[in-house]
């Protein structure tokens, strides 16, 4: 491509931040899809994307200077102006919020100054964030140092002088961020999480020592055909929100006779209140890396993607370690256990978008463009990550395969409910006692998922439980007994979404946690669509309004944000734009929240 570059131009440590992912530059021009690794790498190496940085990013990938800028200016975590050092995220959302959040945001702009983007000559600089995916441990933080061995680390339960600590490198430890909570640690029965906390996740004979590699040798002796056979005998449907028949699309896929064929792992999970996928990652990777094999195999993929959100650091080292011992065992690679059949597994990393985690756009994001959903179809089974038939499945899906084939997709189907097979995951966190990740079977009644949990604080009541995340609906003191089902919810007029389930007890400020979800989804809109892009704004001024000055007229009010609602339901491209008034239709309906507010 006739290149036309402006005549800034890289640093050493720029270009050698490039060269050390793509090598030497001698060669032929690398492809697009290394375009975010490259500028996640300069982001890493420097602190921020310079111009001159961009430009030999263009040169190594052949990609025009417009379109790279496009890119990284799509992504949180990718700064294009100079920034020092040291960046600190401090997350707003509301697990977060309900924990005290914002009063250190408060604090630390006291005592930092005013967050990014304004900032003055120190050595560090602080932002809010969105959801960090640590709301188990809230209120949470991230902190990423820039510099020849970049180090980006998780901060739990953060406080004013933890932060402080890390932000002057005072505690870095090589992959700090606290032990999950999994609070059933250890209780009988539990499928997914029975290895998690209890073995060294670093370690393949450790997963083996558990069950771990059955599955696989299994699978290959089911052949591709049997695999499905036992995933549709499961009826196992996709975790990842959208509750799909797994074995449907791998069957899709299956019959195609194009060549290749991707597998991508969605493990971009942004929604808040939502860590689970954060939690198997980095406890269990092992059986991600399996439940992927055996999918790659069925389906007949002959490469495949890990797509991690850029805020979970500490996952995306032990999965990547984790694919390295695999290859190195040959369960990955060419000729897998000595069999015809080869699969590579690749760990990608997102730079900070919520909207990656629709499939589309996280297929942009691979392949190097900014992270925007496609319309649909055609399908993903059809022409999905470079154009080709793509299994897209999020890490709670495949972490259930090895189970599945293992034991039979009957022994699966047996728990849970007959249009809801099997256990799922709850991301428990906000106003309750026991915050953290809890494995039940599908149909168990919410109040007995919030009593296992140890129910509000001590003293208080529940006034309302967002279940789903920002995309999902909130429910009242009298919906507790709702059975945790796909067909349940649904009938409610409820979802169990990516699984968050935040608490709010009696003294939550509910007209702030309104707020804040309106506001999120005017951040992460990613503005392609007309609905979505103007129609979340005035879904945060139209309820600021209202909030703010609650004797206007609510009624007109009230209908406003329901036509907002239904535009923005019935004309948006993706589920973001769709489901971005669901929460506040939600309190609209069942909780009178504003009214209440008044
Ligand atoms: S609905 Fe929103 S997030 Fe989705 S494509 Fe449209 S503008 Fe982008």
């Amino acid at each position: 491509m006739d290149l036309k570059l402006s005549r800034a131009e890289e640093t050493p440590a720029e270009r050698e931040a490039i060269d050390m992912l793509l090598g030497s530059p001698a060669g032929a021009a690398a492809g697009r899809d290394l375009l975010l690794p490259c500028l996640l790498s300069v982001q890493g190496r420097i602190g921020w994307v310079s111009e001159g940085a961009l430009n030999y990013t263009c040169k190594r990938l052949d990609v025009a200077p417009a379109e790279a800028f496009g890119v990284a200016s799509f992504y949180r975590m990718i700064a294009l102006s100079p920034r020092p050092p040291v960046m600190a995220y401090v997350c707003e959302d509301l697990s977060c919020r309900l924990q005290g959040s914002d009063s250190i945001c408060r604090e630390l702009e006291r005592r930092l100054g005013p967050p990014a983007p304004h900032h003055g000559e120190g050595s560090f600089l602080w932002q809010r964030s969105a959801c960090l995916g640590q709301c188990d441990r809230a209120p949470a933080a991230l902190v990423a140092h820039s510099g020849p061995v970049p180090h980006t680390a998780a901060l739990p339960q953060a406080s004013l002088s933890t932060l402080m600590a890390s932000i002057s490198g005072r505690s870095l430890s090589p992959s700090p961020g606290g032990e999950p909570r999994i609070p059933q640690f250890g209780k009988p029965g539990l499928r997914l999480l029975r290895r998690a906390g209890r073995i060294d996740p670093g370690s393949l004979e450790a997963y083996r020592a558990q069950g771990g590699g059955q599955a696989l040798a299994r699978a290959l002796e089911l052949g591709p055909a049997g695999v499905i056979a036992e995933v549709e005998a499961s009826r196992l449907l996709g975790r990842g929100g959208a509750a799909f028949p797994t074995s449907r699309k791998w069957e899709a896929v299956a019959r195609s006779s194009v060549h290749p064929r991707y597998l991508v792992c969605n493990a971009d999970e942004s929604e808040p209140g939502t860590f689970k996928d954060r939690v198997l990652l980095e406890e269990d990777p092992f059986a991600l890396v399996e439940g992927a094999v055996i999918a790659a195999f069925a389906t007949g993929c002959e490469r495949g993607y890990v797509y991690v959100r850029g805020e979970y650091p500490r996952a995306a080292e032990r999965l990547e370690q984790a694919c390295a011992e695999a290859h190195a065992a040959g369960m990955l690679g060419p000729r897998i256990l000595g069999q015809e059949f080869s699969f590579d597994l690749e760990v990608r990393r997102g730079a900070g978008a919520y909207i990656c985690g629709e499939e589309t756009a996280l297929f942009n994001s691979i392949e190097g463009f900014r992270g925007e959903p496609r319309s649909k179809p055609p399908f993903p089974v059809t022409a999905g990550l470079f154009g080709k038939p793509t299994v897209i499945n999020n890490v709670e899906t495949l972490a259930c395969i090895p189970e599945i084939v293992r034991e039979g997709g009957a022994a699966f189907a047996a728990v849970g409910t007959r249009d809801s097979a099997g256990t799922r995951l709850f991301c428990l966190s906000g106003n309750i006692q026991r915050p953290g990740i809890y494995e039940v079977p599908m149909g168990t009644p919410l109040r007995s998922l919030l009593e296992e949990a140890g129910g509000p604080p001590p003293g208080r009541k529940i006034r309302a439980v967002l279940l789903g995340g920002a995309a999902g609906t909130f429910l009242g003191p009298g919906d507790l007994d709702l059975p945790l089902s796909f067909e349940a919810t649904r009938a409610a007029g409820a979802t169990l979404g990516s699984g968050a389930v935040i608490i709010f007890d009696d003294r939550a400020d509910l007209r702030d946690s309104l707020l804040r979800l309106a506001a999120f989804f005017r951040e992460e809109s990613c503005g392609q669509c007309v609905p979505c892009r103007v129609g979340t704004v005035r879904q945060e001024e139209v309820l600021k309004r209202w909030l703010e000055e609650p004797r206007g007229d609510a009624a007109a009010r009230e209908l406003l944000l329901r036509e907002i609602a239904q535009a923005m339901r019935d004309a948006s491209i993706c589920g973001l734009g769709q489901t971005a008034a669901a929460a506040v239709q939600s309190a609209l309906l069942k909780l009178d929240l504003v009214r209440d507010s008044g």
